[in-house]
């Protein structure tokens, strides 16, 4: 029997006790869009076991957390933003501001956006400032 929190909004998405707009799911992982998105593209993978945080899994977890990846790629895919690019993040503990205390792999990408990874453009970088 996999581990379950009565209490946790995660586990009760994964078991269609609270809505949520479900993308995909499987025997193992689920991934719905996030309720507050900080991209066009939002979207959460979870295990459906409650795992609180990255630092509860181990080696058992190998698989699981390979799946998510996986399902990760596969959704940009669908979404199309595979080639424009994406990003993976894993809050974890409360200097990452994790908010909810289950396993959650967020997906971000499409367009512009707050979340966006501030990188000075190729033209704009000044050579003197690089070693090489
Ligand atoms: P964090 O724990 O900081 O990695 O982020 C938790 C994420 O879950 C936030 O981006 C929230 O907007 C999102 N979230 C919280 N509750 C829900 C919900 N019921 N449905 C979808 N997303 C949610
Ligand atoms: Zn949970």
């Amino acid at each position: 029997m996999k581990k379950m929190n009565n209490k946790c909004v995660f586990c009760q998405i994964a078991k269609k006790s609270m809505p949520a707009k479900i993308e995909y799911e499987d025997e193992e992982v689920v991934a719905f869009w996030d309720i507050n998105p900080s991209a066009p593209v939002h979207l959460l993978i979870i295990p459906r076991e409650h795992i609180a945080s990255l630092n509860e899994v181990g080696p058992k977890n190998q698989q699981l957390l390979g799946k998510m990846l996986l399902v990760a790629k596969l959704l940009a895919r669908q979404k199309k933003i595979e080639q424009e690019g994406y990003r993976l993040v894993i809050n974890t503990g409360p200097w990452a501001g994790q908010i909810i205390h289950h396993l959650h792999l967020h997906l971000l990408g499409g367009g512009t956006s707050e979340s966006q990874p501030k990188k000075p453009s190729a033209d704009k970088i000044d050579r003197k400032d690089k070693a090489f």
